[in-house]
């Protein structure tokens, strides 16, 4: 998927922001609170990072779910 290079309501630029934004998110930190710590301020601009996220955030819970089940079932054998 494309990263967002400027929001679409406000014409903000925010692929300088995509990469830091994605590895946080990806490592667990909370995307409000790296939006916040981006300096991200505008709603518009949080939705379009949020939005784009959006998918990170489903696979790196996949592979937490994942490498919890395994872990579970290694102690059982
Ligand atoms: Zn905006």
């Amino acid at each position: 998927m494309l990263p967002p290079v400027r929001c679409f309501t406000c014409g903000a630029p925010l692929g300088h922001l995509w990469e830091e934004f994605k590895r946080r998110v990806a490592q667990g930190e909370p995307p409000s609170k790296v939006l916040d710590d981006l300096g991200v301020k505008r709603y518009c601009c949080r939705r379009m990072l949020f939005t784009a996220v959006t998918y990170i955030e489903e696979v790196s819970l996949y592979h937490t779910l994942r490498a919890r089940r395994l872990r579970v079932e290694g102690g059982v054998q």
